[in-house]
């Protein structure tokens, strides 16, 4: 059984939002362009992350989940539930929606997306778009006909260091100067509802997809409850961010790491880690890996505990057990 971490080659993608924040923040060797996403870890086939280092170095997320299931504590489900990204928001996102489970089966053969982001970078005054002001489905309809977004959309202002979850049926989009970690399930449907009229690379206006956006959109809007918890070990902390039964499909924390911090898998699957800040080391079954900022990986089934040491911030998360 491996007792190795998994550390995976991010992918990127260019998005007309984007920018080159993820080169010089992270140094990244990204492609030309307005660079917009990174997928960090991914077995979503728009985007697979492969295996950098040890036994299964070459492979891709999605073919070692399917091959090695003992690795991710033998799940039920044919894909990997979960999608890490780090998102560098140069420009305003399109206001969008994304649906549940059921729906986004029944119409797309893809899982649901209910997705969250802890704010890595804010510029003064960033917001996002999150919410509506609609009482009814019936003043939804009529205000999204009309074009009526300034009364219709809400703002939230953010700041470096948030966390703002974003349940499928949620409008939101992220705006210009913002820079995220999200995690999310492993989904791509967007059902795009307003793109501030922008022409896309070929010269006409994005796609609009009004009619599912209306079937999908949560009526009237209400703050998601989310209830945070922080415990200290030693000079560390580690932060819940979102867990059930506030958010049934993940878990996500953050852990501040200072001097050392001892984790065990306990009743986890598997974890998924991103280094975001600062520099340090990771010690499985005696063997240590270098940290820094930057880094994805999944700590695998088969490694009971861990150690993390050095200067590091970090945001994990897993896969409600069970659940997949
Ligand atoms: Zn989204």
């Amino acid at each position: 059984m491996t007792q190795e971490p998994l550390f995976l080659k991010p992918v990127f993608h260019e998005k007309i939002w984007g920018g080159r924040n993820l080169a010089t923040d992270y140094g990244y060797q990204i492609p030309d362009g307005p660079i917009g996403e990174c997928w960090a870890i991914s077995g979503h086939p728009h985007g697979i992350s492969v295996v950098a280092n040890g036994d299964f170095a070459g492979q891709d997320l999605a073919s070692l989940y399917h091959d090695q299931p003992e690795l991710f504590d033998n799940p039920q489900m044919d894909r990997f539930p979960l999608l890490i990204k780090i998102l560098d928001a140069n420009g305003k996102l399109s206001v969008q929606v994304h649906p549940g489970d059921d729906y986004a089966m029944a119409h797309e053969n893809e899982l649901g997306k209910t997705e969250c982001w802890y704010v890595l970078k804010a510029k003064p005054g960033a917001y996002l778009v999150y919410g509506h002001t609609a009482k009814s489905k019936q003043e939804l309809d009529d205000e999204i006909d009309n074009g009526q977004w300034d009364q219709l959309l809400g703002k939230l202002p953010v700041k470096e260091g948030d966390f703002v979850y974003v349940p499928s049926g949620t409008i939101h989009a992220l705006t210009e100067g913002i820079e995220v970690l999200e995690t999310q399930q492993s989904s791509d449907v967007t059902y795009r509802l307003y793109d501030y009229d922008r022409l896309g690379k070929d010269g006409k206006p994005r796609e609009l997809h009004l009619a599912p956006a209306k079937d999908v959109i949560t009526v009237p809007f209400t703050m998601p409850s989310v209830h945070q918890s922080s415990e200290q070990v030693g000079a560390s902390t580690v932060t819940t961010l979102v867990a059930p039964p506030d958010s049934p499909y993940f878990t996500v924390q953050k852990l501040t790491v200072k001097d050392e911090l001892a984790q065990s898998m306990g009743n986890r699957p598997y974890v998924l880690c991103s280094a975001l800040d600062g520099e340090g080391e990771l010690e499985v079954a005696g063997k240590t890996y270098p940290l820094k900022k930057g880094q994805h990986f999944i700590i695998p089934h088969p490694v009971a505990d861990w150690t993390f040491r050095g200067d590091l911030m970090l945001i994990t998360s897993f896969p409600t057990p069970g659940k997949y």
